[in-house]
């Protein structure tokens, strides 16, 4: 088993908000290194890093949009996240929680500051991570997927509460809960003090760490701090991942469709004709209605 080596660490880009609701570091596509190309099949992710939201009595968030051709992923880590989509799914994102919104041929939907969480105000932590879809699977009906924190397979790395949380995929023995199109893993990663995680996938796999909380060490060699993201290369299957300190990580892999990709907006699909013709089915309605 050789070890994978780092190819990058990425600096979180400056902030940008999405709506008023999501002040995000956008990581992919975008910051150097990041194409959608490179990393296929996740194509999109943005990083509302911890930040404080004052109370509200209207809540932040983003309006009525479209989406086909992929999924989004939605990974709550502190405060909540309400929202709606014209296939009549909709509900919170708790703390911990995940949606997995598969939003395929189509769906409008919307997301913003859950109700409570808003008039309150409060810390806000949150991963937003498109994975893409092979082409006979971007046509094929949306579904959705409310995955909560207890429903996450756990493999306990110590006895004081280093803990891999399996969303997608798997670790060792433990079972992610989605269930997915392709080959993706996809863990949160808790490390009490010093502790440390050995990861092992394909070399040819997509792989990449998210520094949620604290630092970390990256094969006892490479640092990586709070916020940032580390891209591995394809140079073998395994690497660790090592707490500086309490951490807290988000591993993802998966395998690269190596499809074309044809992207604008909210819209990812083969070719440039089936973008026309997503732009053209959401203007004729087709894509449902949500208020
Ligand atoms: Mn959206």
């Amino acid at each position: 088993m050789s070890r994978r080596q780092i190819e990058r660490i990425v600096t979180p880009p400056a902030p940008h908000y999405v709506g008023d609701g999501f002040r995000v570091h956008h990581f992919i596509p975008g910051a150097v290194g990041l194409s959608m190309q490179r990393m296929d099949p996740f194509i999109m992710m943005d990083y509302n890093a911890p930040f404080y939201f004052s109370p509200s009595k209207q809540p932040r968030g983003v309006g009525v949009h479209p989406h086909r051709g992929f999924e989004t992923v939605t990974l709550a880590y502190q405060g909540k996240v309400a929202h709606h989509d014209s296939s009549g799914g909709g509900g919170v994102i708790g703390e911990g929680d995940v949606q997995w919104m598969t939003a395929a041929s189509g769906v409008l939907h919307k997301e913003y500051h859950e109700e409570q969480f808003s008039a309150e105000g409060g810390m806000f932590q949150m991963v937003q991570l498109w994975v893409n879809l092979p082409s006979a699977d971007k046509m094929s009906p949306p579904k959705y997927q409310a995955l909560e924190k207890k429903q996450f397979g756990r493999y306990l790395l110590d006895d004081v509460g280093s803990v891999v949380e399996v969303v997608a995929g798997a670790y060792k023995d433990a079972k992610g809960a989605a269930s997915t199109f392709t080959p993706i893993h996809l863990l949160n990663v808790t490390l009490v003090d010093q502790a440390s995680a050995e990861f092992e996938f394909p070399a040819h796999y997509t792989t990449a760490v998210v520094v949620l909380e604290g630092n970390i060490r990256i094969n006892e060699n490479k640092d990586v701090p709070a916020n940032h993201f580390a891209l591995l290369d394809h140079s073998g299957e395994s690497f660790s991942v090592q707490g500086q300190g309490p951490a807290k990580v988000l591993v993802l892999s998966g395998e690269p469709i190596g499809e074309p990709i044809a992207a604008h907006g909210p819209f990812v699909m083969n070719t440039r004709e089936e973008l026309i013709q997503a732009f053209r089915d959401f203007e004729n309605g087709e894509f449902g209605y949500l208020a």
